[in-house]
Parts: structure tokens; sequence; C-alpha cells
């Protein structure tokens, strides 16, 4: 696994411009953090490989006990096209520490660097048939993992509605566990006492960092009355400057939607965010007549009823709505059937401990977002899933426990 990591930094380089090329994602990004980041989860589960172990319990007569912690067997790992490399050492990391073997199915929009990463695997002295890659349809491949006999768990990141699929074909075939990492619709919640222009920088981020295609998109972004007008100024202000174009253009900070089908999708959305009657404060066009480009959107006088505010956009568009008291900001922060993730900017202690203790989401960041660590959990509350990725809980997700019992002397119990 530490060499696998290690000749995943050797080849950033080829890695970032797959998945620039793939996905339409920033090449100087992907090079500079999510390709050393998937080295780094490879390295993170390395030193854990060597460290699981059961316990010794206390059995009442005369009996000793003890548990293993056994891999589970063989592991389906189906991933999403948003952060191919990165999800595809998050995913194989924990299996193979755990001992698993695994078959992992990218998503048919990009496979590139999930094929190149497995011939990396081979060249690290991973034995044949310990991590394969199976490319194709999501209906095909995908269904043929889920529903596979000898498929021992799946783990999955995707969609919600393709994660019901994955529940129900793994409960007509042979019961494997599953966990599931999906969709979201996460509240970025904003009070008075902020620095108004730092926060401004932190919301862009959350919600146009890979060009919205993000499952834990601050889409939802609730700002509090006395600053309202301030943070909508600031945040045009910023706007000025933000370049959209070529992810390989060192200048360009949102590169083009993944394909047509995406690009379709959120322009429909922004259609029906206008005729609900949202107002565009700026964006909601395409840029340029060629690729799938489009501009950051902003929409305010967004209610919680509104389409745009219930369901997943994943892409470079915010809901931005006013709000007065705390109360208020955790009722309709909490007023969406996902849970994968919330914000919550502050500089009260008392208010940053109630909101993030009252929201119902995996992970919270206060005043800060997608700040994300290999040993820090992460998993969906509600319809974004369950079971978690990263961290030790992650691990566990691919061992079972065998209990082990015997009698302390060689008689007869
Ligand atoms: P998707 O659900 O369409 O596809 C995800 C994967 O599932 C792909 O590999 C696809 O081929 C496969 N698949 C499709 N149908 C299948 C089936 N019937 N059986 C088995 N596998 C099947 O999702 P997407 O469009 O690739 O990704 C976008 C979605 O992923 C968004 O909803 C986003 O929120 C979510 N996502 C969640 C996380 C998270 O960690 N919670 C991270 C990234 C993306």
């Amino acid at each position: 696994m530490l060499k696998f990591a290690d000749l995943i930094n050797q080849n950033v380089e080829e890695l970032a411009a797959l998945d620039a090329q793939d996905a339409g994602k920033i090449y100087n990004i992907v090079k500079a953090t999510e390709i050393p980041s998937a080295a780094e989860k490879l390295r993170y589960y390395a030193g854990a490989a060597d460290k699981i172990h059961g316990s010794t319990l206390k059995m009442s007569g005369q009996l000793h006990g003890y548990t293993l912690l056994e891999p589970i067997g063989v592991v389906g790992l189906i991933i999403p096209w948003n952060f191919p490399s990165h999800m595809f050492t998050l995913k194989a990391a924990p299996a193979l520490a755990a001992g698993c073997t695994m078959v992992i199915k990218p998503a048919e929009q990009t496979p590139l660097s999930a094929l190149f990463l497995a011939h990396l695997s081979k060249q690290a002295g991973i034995p044949d048939g310990v991590l394969n890659v199976v490319t194709g349809y999501g209906h095909s491949a995908g269904a043929a993992i889920t529903s596979h006999m000898d498929v021992d768990k799946v783990s999955f990141t995707g969609s919600t509605e393709v994660g019901r699929l994955v529940m129900q074909a793994a409960a007509a075939s042979n019961l494997k566990p599953v966990s599931l990492e999906l969709g979201g619709k996460s509240p970025f919640i904003i009070f008075d006492d902020v620095d108004v222009d730092k926060v401004a920088d932190i919301s862009l981020s959350a919600i146009l960092y890979n060009k919205g295609e993000l499952c834990v998109a601050g889409s939802r972004v609730f700002v509090q009355q006395g600053i309202y007008d301030k943070f909508i100024s600031t945040l045009l202000e910023k706007l000025k400057s933000w370049v959209v174009g070529d992810p390989f253009d060192p200048n360009v900070r949102q590169g083009p939607q993944v394909n047509k089908k995406q690009y379709n999708r959120i322009l429909s959305y922004i259609e029906i965010g206008k005729r609900e009657g949202a107002t565009l404060l700026t964006g909601g066009n395409p840029v340029g007549n060629e690729g799938y480009y489009i501009e950051p959107t902003i929409f305010t006088d967004v209610t919680d009823e509104m389409t745009i505010a219930k369901e997943e956009i994943f892409g470079p568009v915010m809901s931005i709505m006013k709000f007065k008291t705390v109360e208020e900001a955790i009722q309709r922060g909490n007023a969406t059937q996902y849970g994968l993730a919330a914000g919550v900017m502050t500089n009260n202690l008392d208010i940053a401990n109630t909101v993030s203790r009252s929201i119902r989401a995996g992970i919270v960041w206060i005043n800060c977002y997608m700040a994300f660590n290999d040993d820090l959990p992460f998993g969906g509350f509600k319809m974004s899933g369950f079971g978690k990725d990263l961290g030790m809980e992650c691990l566990h997700g691919y061992l079972q426990v065998k209990s082990v019992a015997m009698p302390i002397y060689n008689s007869p119990w």
C-alpha cells in the first residue's frame, strides 16, 4: 500500500490530467490537492493494517472468550464521477487494509484514472485478483456487482436514487451489507457576527468548488438579516474576478460540467428557480457557445418550499435565504430530506455549539467548510445514506466480528 501511494505521487501529473480531461476538473487543483490526498489515504490505512485486533472477554463459568476481526470478503466499490482518483483510494485503501479483495466500478463518465490506478497497484505488487477494476454502465456492470451472490459487501457513493436500487439488489440477492454515501442539500448558516469578507470566500468555494458537482455543496445559504445586504454585495464583488473556462488554464477557477446531461439538468433547475419566483441575482446562463460551461449562479428570495431549495442541483447554483433567530436557522436548516453536511459561521461559541448539535447532518463545519481529514469519519444521515468513509469507523465496515469461546481448562465444559 505504501508503494502504491508512492507511485501515485510519482504520477501526479498524469492522474490529474486524466481527471481534468474526463470530468472537467481544474488540473492545478487536482494535482495539488486531490491526487496527493488519494495517496495519503493509502498511507493512513496502511498504518492501520497491522493494528486490527479483537478483544479478550471475561465469560462466566470456566470459559475463555475472544473476538477475531476478519475481512468481510469480496467487496464491490461503486464510485461516482465527481472525484474519480480521490474516491478510488478512499474506497480501496480501507478495504485493502482490512484484507478484503475488491471489484471497483468507476463511473462510466470517468473510467480513465481508475484504469491507470489499477495499473499502478499492479506495479506496486498488489497480488493479481485483489484489486480489480470493471468499467461499464451502472445498470449492467454496477447492477451485476450489487446482485452478485459472491460479493460480500457493497460500498456505494452516488445518487440517492441509485442508492435505493443498490439496497434493493442487496436484499434480493445474498443480503450483503451496504454502505451508502448519497446526495445532499447542505445548509450553510451565517450569523451576524462574522467577518463577511472571509465568510463570502468560504461560501463561494462551498458551492463552486468542482463547479458545484459536489455532494457536500453548501447550496442553501442562510444569512442572518443584519449582514444580509453586505454579504450579497461582497459576493457580487468577488464574482467579478471569477473565471470560468478551460480547466488546464491556470487562471480559471471553474471548468465545464461533466457532460451534456448534467449541463442540461442544471440549466433546467435554473429555469425552475425563475419560474417559481426566486430572484436571479447573477449568472444563470451558459458561458460561450461551446462546451458545458455555466456561469456561477445566485438566487435570492428563495423560500424553503421552492424546488431549488429542496432538490440537489449538483451545479454552480447557490440559493440564499434570510433568517432572524438561531431557532429559525436550525429549523429551516433541518427542513430537508438530506443530512450530509452543514456549515455554521459565527464567532459566538454558544451559537456554534447549539447549532452544530442541533443540525441533523453527518458532518458539521464551524467557521470552515470541506475540511476533510483521513481520520475524520464522513457519511450522511437521513436520505444522504449510512455507513462511513474515512477514519477507523470505515475500516470496521470492512471487517466482521467472529466470537470464539473455549473452556479455560482442557476438560469438557
Ligand atoms: P449515480 O448514482 O448515477 O452513479 C454512481 C455510480 O453508480 C456510477 O458508477 C454508476 O455507474 C453506478 N450505478 C448507476 N446505476 C446503478 C445500478 N442500478 N446499480 C449499481 N450501480 C449503478 O451518481 P453520479 O451521477 O455518478 O454522481 C452524482 C451523485 O453522487 C450525486 O447525487 C452526489 O451527491 C452523489 N455523491 C455523493 C457523495 C457522498 O460522499 N455522499 C460523494 C460524491 C457524489
